[in-house]
């Protein structure tokens, strides 16, 4: 399928905006980590102060390893920092951490489509990799059954990365209007804080790209097969 022409042209547009969204954030992330925040907070002691002026106090900040592993745990109501975030005093680091409080926020709201999201992940995780292998069986052997059970999958897989956006945009519209009225950065930090966020908010954006049009190429090959 990789040598499918159809399928090279397609997925072009996405590939190359997921290359150059993927580069945006590197370099972004690069640049402003190395820019401290005027008011001199780590990621932790941010996260700490937007959680207790919303009183999460329940919600626990952890520290974990890996570069941009950063993330709200729902289920377990924990925010997880990576150690530059956690620790690191940058601009990026601020902007990161306060993100991450955002979906904290989302869930005390019971944020509609964070809600959805959540109900959503263990059949879109389940099913996106399934998926694959229903849709090639039922391609090569001829199975136009099988093909559709797992286009009907894949849907989910594809929805559940569209509803992402709503919530990953959400989450740094918070953040960045959180940061400055609780006085956590300072005027001069607002511009980097937006161009951290909205370069990883263009990753999202990739992937729910990449997942609509391998459906189209799936829903073409089904439909050619009939
Ligand atoms: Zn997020």
């Amino acid at each position: 399928m990789i040598f499918d022409p159809l399928y090279l042209m397609l997925l072009a547009p996405a590939l190359i905006l997921s290359i150059w969204a993927q580069a945006k954030v590197k370099r972004s992330y690069a640049k402003y980590a190395k820019v401290p925040s005027s008011t001199g907070l780590t990621g932790a002691e941010i996260a700490q102060r937007i959680l207790d002026n919303n009183g999460l106090h329940e919600v626990k900040i952890e520290r974990v390893g890996g570069m941009l592993g950063d993330h709200y745990d729902p289920s377990k109501r924990v925010l997880r920092l990576s150690p530059d975030v956690f620790a690191g005093r940058s601009v990026a680091a601020a902007g990161i951490a306060a993100h991450e409080c955002g979906h904290a926020l989302q869930h005390k709201a019971a944020y509609g489509p964070l809600v959805l999201r959540q109900t959503m992940a263990p059949a879109a995780i389940w099913g996106s990799n399934l998926s694959w292998i229903l849709i090639l069986a039922g391609l090569f052997l001829n199975l136009t059954g099988l093909t559709w059970v797992g286009i009907g999958l894949f849907s989910v897989a594809v929805l559940f990365s569209l509803v992402t956006l709503p919530v990953e945009f959400d989450a740094s519209k918070r953040a960045k209007e959180i940061l400055p009225s609780l006085g956590l950065v300072g005027p001069r930090d607002r511009d980097g804080v937006a161009a951290v966020l909205n370069a990883a908010a263009m990753t999202y954006v990739a992937a729910a790209a990449t997942a609509v049009l391998q459906l189209l190429y799936f829903l073409m090959r089904a439909n050619s097969r009939n």
